[in-house]
């Protein structure tokens, strides 16, 4: 087996794994302005805004105080299943 070969193979694996977890992973771990760890209140998040709560409601919930975090929940969009055709080239 060549390099290319192991190489794409090791793509699919990592992009199989990223979609198992229902694409948990493309949220950002950290806040990237202050380093707040965040990572695991977006699925919480999420939940609570397709449930037609108001997102100012549902971050001071959180306990999100600064705006540099809001806007990490505000401004995300879940495109990882939209990319994840095009990760070959
Ligand atoms: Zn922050």
């Amino acid at each position: 087996m060549n390099q290319r070969k192991i190489g794409e193979e090791k793509q699919e694996q990592s992009i199989k794994r990223a979609t198992d977890k229902g694409g948990k992973m493309e949220f950002p771990v950290r806040c990237f302005s202050c380093g707040k760890v965040i990572g695991h209140l977006w699925e919480k998040y999420k939940k609570k805004v397709n449930e037609k709560e108001s997102p100012e409601k549902v971050l001071n919930e959180l306990g999100l105080e600064r705006y540099c975090c809001r806007r990490m929940f505000i401004s995300h969009v879940e495109l990882v299943e939209d990319i994840i055709p095009y990760q070959r080239f």
